[in-house]
């Protein structure tokens, strides 16, 4: 199969907190692999922007460093001497006024302009204000902002305000990572242009949903930044919020970023309040010389989650009466994230002599490994009569579509490249954000009100057991954990 890569147009992309982690490993690296693959202008201009002092050629060295380091290539490859001619930079403390006048002469008419903010939350309003105050943005300007959106409705909506005074809805692009992976966004290819599950896509076919994020790693070197977030903030109301309504969103008219984002809006505004019997926190314990979770977090009395387990209810038509059942936590015994399907079993089975046949399941794996799963019943082969067995239908992408499925962009290439077409789709808007902190909010005060602790778990194990009790209360069980 043959990738088509289409050239984006030409633009100049500035990032602000260009010496910081997320530019040296995802953007400068994806910029370079997107500029391979021939989808980057040669006239296009990367211009990093950031408090250290430095002229374009030291900017240069560094990129090459990181880009050498993450995008795996060797220094003397000549496609990153040609990628490095693109590369300017220009100091800036964006608190203060210095520098921008440098940055306006650098912007090209005719040519896209973004501004991406990779630096703290608490800096978007310091760039937004000045670009637009010195008439480097404008109407047709695009800016792209990181995560964390806001840390409960109160400070979203005031970061959707600030953002608002200098820029329309359609010029902000806000990052989830998970929704650039290519697994994510076959979730949408799977439902919608096939004819085979969207007809039992509805709480009379589906029993349940589990949405699992696993990792394996702790909180480690970020703990005390982590400590102020916890697993509720930091995965549930954004990454499994943008799975879980891309499993449970209606079809959207056609694959236009309003419609698309519209119809997870109303799935989101369809959640009903977790009740507290719904929900289980752990943290992980200690483990012979591996700190625990209050270690790491260097907070001895510290509640915040790192594991969290909820039941989850869709108040609407398709989905009363089917629950989805989201799990997502650290120093977990695999890393890994997935969406099971469990189907409803046979209203009647005919073979009543040789066991009933198991309900269907269809695991669709975002990493590792990306694919698709579908547990069938058939025939056990051989001679003894009408023997049922569960086999699955198995699917990895990378096998199906050859070289091009195990060389997929990563999430952040994507993104960068839709933010220059002007393509809105796979980012949050501003309402959906909010809508997702509107629901997220009452699950932390109830939490913060309560005197409970969180339940302690092993490292490598599948979490508290109280989050087993969970399913075993309806008498589902668990996906088990594994890569
Ligand atoms: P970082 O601390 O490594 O880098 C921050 C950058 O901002 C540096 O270049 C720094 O020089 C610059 N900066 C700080 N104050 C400045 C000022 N006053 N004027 C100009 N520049 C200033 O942070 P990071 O890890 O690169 O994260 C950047 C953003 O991306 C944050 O919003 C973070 O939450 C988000 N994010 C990061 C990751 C990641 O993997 N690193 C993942 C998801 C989201």
């Amino acid at each position: 199969m043959v990738s088509r890569v289409i050239p984006v147009d030409d633009f100049d992309l500035v990032i602000f907190g260009a010496t910081g982690d997320l530019a040296h490993r995802k953007i400068l690296p994806g910029l370079f692999r997107r500029f391979v693959a021939g989808q980057i202008p040669e006239t296009s201009r990367i211009v990093g922007a950031a408090r250290t002092q430095m002229d374009d050629g030291q900017f240069r060295d560094e990129a090459a460093k990181a880009i050498c380091e993450f995008a795996k290539v060797k220094k003397n490859d000549p496609r990153l001497a040609q990628f490095l001619e693109l590369l300017g930079y220009t100091p800036i403390d964006v608190k203060g006024e210095g520098g921008w006048k440098e940055l306006k002469s650098r912007m090209r008419d005719g040519a896209v302009h973004a501004f991406y903010f990779s630096v703290a939350p608490s800096l978007f309003g310091d760039i937004a204000e000045r670009l637009s105050g010195h008439g480097i943005a404008d109407d047709n300007s695009r800016i792209v902002v990181e995560k964390p959106f806001g840390r409960d409705l109160a400070s979203a909506k005031a970061l959707n305000a600030t953002l608002a005074q200098h820029f329309h809805e359609s010029q902000i692009y806000r990052i989830d990572h998970y929704l650039g992976k290519e697994t994510v966004q076959n979730l949408m290819a799977v439902r919608f242009a096939n004819v085979l599950f969207e007809p039992l896509w509805n709480a009379q076919y589906v029993d349940h949903v589990q949405i699992t994020v696993a990792e394996t790693v702790g909180v480690g070197g970020r703990g005390s930044y982590y400590d102020k977030s916890g697993a509720i903030r930091d995965m549930v109301q954004n990454h499994m919020m943008q799975l879980l309504c891309l499993i449970a969103m209606e079809p959207p008219y056609h694959f236009d970023p309003d419609a698309v984002r519209d119809e997870k809006l109303k799935v989101i505004r369809a959640l009903e309040p977790v009740l507290p019997e719904d929900i289980v926190r752990g943290q992980y314990q200690a483990s012979g010389d591996q700190p625990g979770y209050l270690e790491d977090a260097e907070n001895p009395d510290s509640r915040t989650e790192s594991y969290v387990a909820m039941k989850v209810r869709i108040s609407n038509w398709r989905w009363q009466g089917t629950p989805f059942y989201l799990r997502t936590g650290k120093k977990l015994r695999a890393r890994t994230s997935e969406i099971a399907i469990t189907f409803k079993e046979p209203p009647h089975s005919i073979f009543d002599d040789t066991g009933a046949p198991k309900a269907n399941e269809l695991v669709i794996r975002l990493q590792p490994n990306e694919g698709m799963n579908l547990k069938v019943m058939i025939k056990e082969p051989g001679p003894g009569g009408m023997r049922l067995v569960q086999v699955p239908l198995d699917m990895s992408f990378a096998d199906a579509l050859g070289a091009e499925g195990s060389d997929m962009p990563d999430a952040y290439e994507r993104l960068i490249m839709d933010v220059i077409r002007g393509n809105q789709t796979l980012f949050m808007r501003g309402d959906e954000v909010e809508a997702a902190w509107a629901w997220t909010d009452p699950i932390i005060e109830a939490w913060e009100d309560s005197k409970r602790a969180p339940e302690p778990y092993d490292p490598g194990s599948s979490g508290p057991e109280e989050a087993l009790r969970l399913m075993h209360r309806d008498n589902r069980r668990w996906r088990e954990i594994r890569s």
